[in-house]
């Protein structure tokens, strides 16, 4: 029998998602059900989800008290499906602190809502009676679970055989609060148990909790499980991360090509394979003319959709892009979110070059398809880059990425090699203007070669990212542990 899973998430798509750890939340555990586990995924039930039916209430699971601190909370168990899945989906009801718009709000009590959640799953499982041999928590929402699990709850028998893994998605956000809330979490009884050091410089954080306890450790792409080792890429958990070295896996994502596949994208208004690109000519014209952009251009489509940080090299794209668009015969279409100074920029750019530059704000799934399908270079110079998905995305819609080398950016795309003919995408090394104009260089030049572009195209479209070896490796892990 393999292992039964509970899987806790912030994020979980279609219902949740902010970023990457939303299609991941979504995408192992189907596949692990497929594979024959039982896996119960715990998500909030936020305050715009759009669900496919009107969520069941679980018996046993309404009004439950969870006392954090000198908090009271109550939480009701409701049970959805994935649209066209029969994996169960538990969401968690707990008005006063999920039903709000956003996923993640600045209201000060982002340790409530997630310690709420991560409780609510343990004492959910209880009242189900579901002795979970693995309890997956993932990033610092859900990372207290393996310490309240080893206090709250390690009376009970039920889960006696339970083991913990905790996934990080991306180190940048750890969950830091104020040393006051230790008590909120309910945890000031047990404070011995939290990073001393932090509690010395009055902090605690939920992550560095996590990884303190967590049975297993995963990291998104074995070169990110590398590069967290590092001070340069730590975040400042490389010390406790490197004491912990025996208990971390790199394990890459993969790609839901049921959602993300050129021949069956609803999304797109062509269809196309690596044997027939017509309909994504097609794709391209229709994105050039939806954004109001000038038609066939003699230079390739750059796309880009992404959260607009830092993180995603945004500034590297602003010192190269301009210039290549006022020198040449190129298009250029953004879809993204957060930094207003970004936002700023993009607009900007879009008003100096009408015609040539489209950009798009907000969340919309429908365009980051259609970019993926209707474009024919995707950036992605990110600073740093767990994993990424967008890369293995535009691989598959024959849109060769632009990327650095660093992360899961590294594992995934290989510089084309126009003598031998292999490679999938342009590769820079140096974080630096200069090297993501190198890479740009080099992806024109090809663009010239129309031979050696096709090549370039079907050898993206060849790769394999599937979920199925990537959930089997989780699977492989999970049995070593129970
Ligand atoms: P990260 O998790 O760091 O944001 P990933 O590449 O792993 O980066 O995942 C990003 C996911 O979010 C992709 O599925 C991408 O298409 C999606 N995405 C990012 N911004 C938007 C947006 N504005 N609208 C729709 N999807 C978006």
């Amino acid at each position: 029998m393999p292992p039964t899973v509970a899987f806790l998430s912030a994020e979980m798509a279609p219902f949740a998602k902010t970023g990457g750890l939303g299609d991941v939340a979504a995408a192992l555990p189907r596949y692990l059900h497929r594979a024959g586990h039982d896996v119960r995924p715990f998500l909030p039930w936020y305050g715009h989800l759009e669900l496919p039916a009107a969520p069941r209430p679980v018996p046993f699971a309404r009004d439950v008290p969870v006392r954090l601190g000198r908090w009271d909370f109550r939480f009701s168990l409701f049970e959805t499906a994935l649209p066209g899945e029969d994996l169960p989906v538990f969401l968690v009801s707990c008005p006063p602190l999920f039903g709000r718009r956003e996923i993640y709000s600045a209201r000060g009590d982002e340790h409530l809502r997630f310690a709420l959640l991560t409780r609510a799953a343990v004492e959910s499982c209880q009242r189900m009676g579901f002795a979970p041999r693995i309890f997956h928590a993932n990033d610092w929402h859900t990372a207290l679970l393996p310490l309240y699990l080893r206090t709250h709850y390690s009376w009970d028998r039920l889960f006696a055989r339970t083991r913990t893994v905790l996934t990080l998605h991306n180190l940048a956000y750890q969950g830091v609060f104020p040393e006051w809330a230790v008590a909120d979490l309910d945890l000031a009884p047990h404070a011995g148990l939290l990073h001393q050091e932090d509690l010395r410089a009055g902090r605690v954080s939920f992550l560095k909790t996590g990884l303190l306890h967590a049975d297993a450790i995963t990291a998104v792409s074995g070169t990110y499980a590398r590069e967290i080792l590092t001070p340069e890429h730590g975040f400042g958990l490389d010390g406790l991360l490197r004491a912990r070295a025996g208990s971390l896996h790199g394990i890459a994502n993969g790609i839901d090509t049921e959602i993300w596949s050129p021949e069956r994208d609803a999304l797109i208004p062509a269809r196309y394979s690596a044997e027939d690109l017509s309909g994504k000519d097609l794709c391209r014209s229709h994105l050039l003319q939806s954004l109001g952009l000038l038609p066939r251009p003699k230079g390739p489509v750059l796309g880009m959709v992404t959260r607009l940080t830092a993180q995603k090299g945004i500034d590297l794209a602003a010192a190269v892009v301009p210039d290549l668009l006022a020198a040449a015969d190129v298009r250029l279409v953004v879809l993204g979110g957060g930094d207003p100074g970004h936002v700023e920029f993009f607009r900007g750019l879009q008003r100096r070059f009408p015609g040539k530059a489209a950009f798009r704000t907000g969340r919309d799934e429908g365009l980051a398809h259609r970019i993926e399908a209707g474009a024919d270079l995707f950036l992605m110079p990110s600073l740093f880059e767990p994993c990424g998905l967008n890369q293995m995305y535009s691989q598959r819609y024959g849109t060769p990425p632009v990327v650095r080398r660093t992360g899961g950016l590294a594992d995934t795309v290989t510089h084309f090699d126009r003598r031998t003919g292999e490679g999938t995408g342009f590769v820079f090394d140096h974080p630096t203007a200069a090297g993501l104009e190198w890479a740009l260089r080099e992806a024109l030049e090809c663009w010239s070669d129309r031979r050696a572009w096709r090549r370039l195209q079907a050898n993206g479209m060849a790769m394999d990212f599937s979920w199925e070896r990537q959930a089997g490796r989780y699977a492989g892990l999970y049995a070593s542990l129970s």
